[in-house]
């Protein structure tokens, strides 16, 4: 059974820092790696999904009145949903420290 993050301790670091333990990325705050995050404006949204399809963290998520957005807890502000954006909606803005 994998701990949980507050569990952990450096000497639960595999070498390398590999993943040993396959589908366990959902226990994991990646979203703290993030210097920039994505932020929609929904006036120029055509709720064509690409952002969704694209997102390499799996982490954007369709919304009940049909918008996307990006579950922060892990997106990793890689800025490729801005990119791929066809409607220019997504601006990646930098976190504050
Ligand atoms: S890619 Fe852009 S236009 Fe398409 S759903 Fe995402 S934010 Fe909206
Ligand atoms: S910035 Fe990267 S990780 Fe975050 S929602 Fe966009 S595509 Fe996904």
């Amino acid at each position: 059974m994998t701990k949980s993050e507050s569990e952990l301790t450096s000497k639960d670091i595999e070498i390398g820092a590999i993943v040993t333990e396959p589908g366990s990325a959902r226990q994991y705050q990646t979203g703290t790696w993030r210097s920039e995050r994505p932020v929609v404006d929904f006036s120029k949204c055509i709720k064509c999904g690409l952002c969704y399809v694209f997102c390499p963290e799996g982490c954007i998520a369709e919304r009940e009145d049909g918008y996307f957005t990006a579950d922060l807890y892990y997106c990793k502000g890689c800025g490729i949903c801005a990119e791929e954006c066809p409607t220019d909606a997504i601006t990646m803005v930098e976190e504050e420290e």
